[in-house]
């Protein structure tokens, strides 16, 4: 029996995407090899990563002048990257801090170049996200980079400021939405959440940006040579390419982007509404700024919340303990994560409350 996995990642895939997976991992269609035995510049797999990133493409409504790019060191390694390839002598970089991870781009940055904080709601509890008009920008800023869903503390932007080179961290709701792309400069994100296993991080990048890094940055750190070299500049991990390829079939055949926004929304709609209607669970996110994603919510006590975390894993509701760096509860409930398991996680919070309240 499949777990209800509330994993915040490396998280659930789609049941059919492992089946099928699973089908053709040892004879991938009658070439007698695994797809992760063959080489990442052969037809099959080429075949692909090609399609992978047009599905992307077609997904995200991606416009020309784009680059949809896979890459490696997980989204952590992005948060030096950007700034090594897109601040330069004397410019500055503004950040959003909206918390923990916010805060380690942030902390990159900083060893790096000139960096200021636009807002900072980073410790704020309630938690929430800034909005576009408390920022206090730098005339002629390198660019401005936001944490689109703050994984740990389930704030998440609604709406995107508007700025000339906008940067997002998208790591935990990257595909989730629909997305105008062209108001961004860089999109990036790390595979294990909404996109595939762990090993590749997926970056959207407009590719006169990439024009800016000084010669000093090394060959395989700069974005340009990814952008010429179709990802292919090394040895990409195949692996989760491929499983990202199967997801993207997943989501055109399940209404797209649109559909998996619906579907999101009403999926997280059920357990807000249970936080809305009841003084024994509390919601850690400021409402507007409720991610759809991550869940996170606290219990009258520590005690009463290992119970429950405790009592949920006995029904088959697994992984809902909080960051360990902030306690509580949390749900990540990603794409692939079934509306029924929503269903019987809010049935058994119900029945926990009259047994404890
Ligand atoms: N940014 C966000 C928003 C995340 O949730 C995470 C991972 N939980 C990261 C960055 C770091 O990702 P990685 O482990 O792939 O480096």
């Amino acid at each position: 029996m499949r777990a209800y996995n509330f994993s915040a990642g490396p998280a659930i895939l789609p049941e059919e995407v492992l089946k099928e997976a699973a089908a053709e991992l040892v004879d991938y269609q009658g070439t007698g090899m695994s797809i992760m035995e063959m080489s990442h510049r052969g037809k099959e797999y080429s075949a692909i990563h090609d399609e992978c990133i047009a599905n992307i493409k077609e997904l995200l409504n991606i416009p020309e002048g784009y680059s949809v790019l896979f890459m490696t060191g997980g989204a952590s390694t992005q948060f030096p990257l950007i700034p090594m390839n897109l601040l330069g002598e004397g410019e500055t970089a503004d950040y959003t801090n909206s918390g923990a991870w916010a805060a380690k781009a942030i902390k990159e940055a900083k060893m790096l170049g000139k960096v200021n904080i636009a807002a900072d709601c980073g410790k704020e509890i309630p938690t929430r996200v800034p909005t576009a008009d408390e920022l206090k920008l730098t005339d002629g800023a390198a660019y401005l980079h936001i944490t689109s869903n703050e994984t740990i503390s389930g704030a998440q932007w609604k709406e995107f400021p508007e700025h000339d080179c906008l940067i997002a961290d998208m790591s935990s709701d990257i595909l989730s939405r629909p997305l105008d792309v062209s108001k961004f400069g860089l999109i990036y994100a790390g595979s294990q959440k909404n996109l595939a296993p762990a090993g590749i991080t997926l970056v959207i990048i407009k590719d006169e940006l990439a024009e800016k890094c000084p010669e000093t940055v090394p060959t395989i750190m700069r974005y340009k040579t990814h952008i010429e070299n179709n990802s292919l500049y090394n040895t990409v991990p195949t692996f989760p390419v491929y499983i990202l390829c199967l997801v993207t079939r997943w989501l055109k055949a399940n209404g797209g982007l649109e559909g998996m926004q619906k579907i999101n929304e009403a999926k997280a709609a059920k357990l807000y509404d249970l936080f809305d209607s009841s003084d024994f669970y509390k919601g850690t996110a400021v409402k507007e700024f409720r991610s759809t994603m991550n869940v996170t919510w606290r219990l009258p006590t520590e005690e009463l919340e290992a119970q429950f975390i405790k009592e949920a894993a006995e029904k088959n509701l697994k992984t809902l303990k909080g960051h360990r760096s902030v306690g509580g509860i949390r749900a990540s409930i990603y794409n692939a994560f079934p509306t029924e398991g929503v269903d019987a996680l809010v049935a058994f919070m119900k029945e926990f409350e009259a047994k404890h309240s």
